[in-house]
């Protein structure tokens, strides 16, 4: 489901409801109801909670919560490989050497990265 580009240079806060929860009228419009609910397991941000942390990377929270989520294996296996920069993009061959073209071919775009081909491109 790709996304309009009015949205391209939106932050999380603008998807956190005056009540300080996650505005769920804005993301039915934008995500599966599969990923809504894995988001909202989520507490939203605030500026009021604890100590701000790293949510990617490596031992980050959201791998955790990716291998402790109860959701279909499939969907949990496509999160792990997202996260974890596993899915075989265009740029990810190019740089496993597997081809020299990192453009995506559907629209054009210079480097087909995981963030492109999951939100970006057409
Ligand atoms: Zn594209």
């Amino acid at each position: 489901m790709p996304v309009g580009r009015e949205i391209v240079d939106d932050c999380v806060a603008c998807y956190v409801a005056s009540d300080g929860g996650w505005d769920l009228n804005k993301l039915r419009n934008l995500l599966p109801q599969e990923v809504i609910d894995l988001l909202t397991e989520l507490p939203a941000p605030s500026m009021n909670q604890e100590e701000d942390d790293f949510f990617w990377g490596e031992g980050s929270k959201l791998r955790s919560m990716i291998w402790k989520w109860p959701g279909m294996q499939r969907v949990k296996s496509f999160l792990w490989l997202v996260a974890n920069n596993g899915l075989l993009t265009n740029a990810t061959r190019v740089r496993r050497h597997i081809n020299s073209d990192s453009s995506c071919h559907i629209c054009g775009e210079k480097e087909e990265s995981i963030l492109h081909a999951l939100r970006d491109c057409l």
